[in-house]
């Protein structure tokens, strides 16, 4: 298995960055970025993009496709008992915290 993913930016070869200039003199090229996988990307999406604005490029050029994989027509839910909202304060200044709790007795 290779240890490195060419970013799957589409713009990746377009960006003007000295580290992807490669080639011999007089036939230079931009060339897409290789992502070293390693042991904090392994497996998570910064093992296949560079950036963010990489990721963001691919996302925004193919976002209908990504939506047909799974495409959400209704919105989800998740139960919850009624939140309780308690009121603190130290001796600077006090807020409120709403707790919200999942009912497990009605998860679907
Ligand atoms: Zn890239």
């Amino acid at each position: 298995m290779a240890d490195f993913n060419w970013c799957h930016g589409p713009q990746c070869h377009e960006k003007h960055t000295v580290d992807r200039v490669r080639g011999v003199k007089g036939s230079k090229v931009l060339r897409t970025r290789k992502v070293a996988i390693n042991k904090w990307n392994s497996g998570g999406v910064w093992s296949y993009w560079c950036s963010q604005g990489c990721y963001n490029d691919f996302a925004k050029e193919y976002m209908a496709q990504i939506i047909a994989i799974a495409p959400r027509t209704e919105c989800l839910e998740t139960p919850i008992k009624d939140p309780t909202r308690e009121r603190y304060s130290n001796s600077y200044h006090s807020w409120y915290n709403t707790e919200i709790i999942v009912d497990e007795t009605r998860q679907s």
